[in-house]
């Protein structure tokens, strides 16, 4: 018999597949990890689990403890489903502006939310912090996983995606390509990456418009998951050899290509990952392998950018030229 013990198990190993319509006119073959395929939906997955299971060793988390985190998606996800497994209550404390279905994702799996009023600045007791600070301190037993702070997260990529992408790649990979949010997925693979390969594999980062990590004026952007308006510790800038910025219009657009010919229906911050891996594969020779990490799936999106009205509404042109003919 071929089984796992339980979900958390089924965390990471997540495949390669080969970008083949996208990547018209490139010579280099270009390989998507998909990071969807994970049990919870996200690359996030992969952090939870080591943070829960260090939090365990170091007695930071108890029999019967209560996770308290603020955070509005992926991460949620990725925690309820190894703490519930091992009987921990779980709070999520979420920001007004992301209520809805996510919420409804996180109540699904047994999860408490906390929905908290986004128009009040940080230090205001109501706010998204403020909030998940009292929790912690009011709750006997609480644990702030902190994946902003929490080292076990670029650890887990480093333990886990990084030797991954090595060992599908046969050792052939040249470039990796990703997003940045807390910077764990870019510089924990990315450091193995270096590590293993003396070197020699290019890490690319990718940056929303508007964002910290690509050094121009702060704004806001749509593209969700990546870019932030701080340096998080759980960010390396030391591992990434380049950024590219890219605007929401250029992220949603290649993010509904991957949908409608790549077969691939993923989140916005994968379109916008992909678009720096074909920036980077263009000028590369036939034998570079370039690996682009897709980190979620597409079906928390579908009333955003996957619907026509949601995108003309906000003044983003849609691509005609597939699937309009009927
Ligand atoms: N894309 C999505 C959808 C995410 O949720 C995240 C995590 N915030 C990222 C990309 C970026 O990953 P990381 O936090 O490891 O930089």
């Amino acid at each position: 018999m071929r089984y796992a013990k339980s979900v958390a198990d089924l965390v990471g190993n997540t495949p390669l597949v080969q970008l083949t319509r996208v990547t018209d006119g490139i010579a280099a073959t270009v390989l998507a990890k998909v990071e969807y395929l994970n049990p919870g939906g996200s690359a996030k997955d992969r952090i939870a689990r080591r943070i829960i299971d260090a939090a365990e060793r170091d007695g930071l988390l108890q029999p019967g403890g209560t996770i308290v985190e603020p955070t509005s998606g992926n991460t949620g996800v990725g925690l309820a489903l190894v703490a519930l497994q091992r009987g921990y209550r779980m709070i999520f404390v979420v920001p007004d502006k992301f209520a809805g279905e996510k919420v409804a994702v996180l109540k699904a799996y047994g999860a408490e939310v906390v929905v908290t009023d986004t128009s009040v600045p940080p230090e205001d007791l109501r706010s998204y912090y403020s909030v998940s600070d009292r929790l912690v301190s009011e709750i006997p037993g609480a644990f702030k996983p902190n994946q902003f702070a929490n080292q076990n997260g670029p650890l887990s990529h480093y333990e886990s995606t990084g030797p991954e992408i090595w060992r599908d790649t046969d050792g052939t990979v040249t470039h990796f390509v990703a997003g940045i949010g807390t910077g764990g997925t870019i510089s924990g693979t990315g450091r193995f990456l270096h590590e293993v390969s003396g070197g020699a594999v290019r890490v690319v980062g990718a940056d929303p418009e508007g964002s910290i990590y690509s050094g121009g004026p702060l704004h806001g952007y749509l593209v969700e998951g990546v870019g932030e308006d701080f340096w998080p510790e759980t960010y390396d800038p030391t591992v990434v050899d380049e950024i590219h910025r890219v605007s929401d219009a250029e992220s949603f657009a290649m993010t509904r290509r991957l949908a409608r010919e790549e077969g691939l229906l993923v989140g916005g911050s994968s379109g916008m990952a992909v678009v720096a891996a074909l920036r980077t594969a263009r000028d590369l020779p036939a034998e570079a392998v370039v690996v682009v990490l897709l980190p979620d799936h597409g079906r928390g999106y579908l009333s955003k950018f996957y619907d026509d009205d949601w995108m003309r509404e906000r003044g983003f042109e849609i691509d005609t030229d597939k699937g309009a003919h009927e």
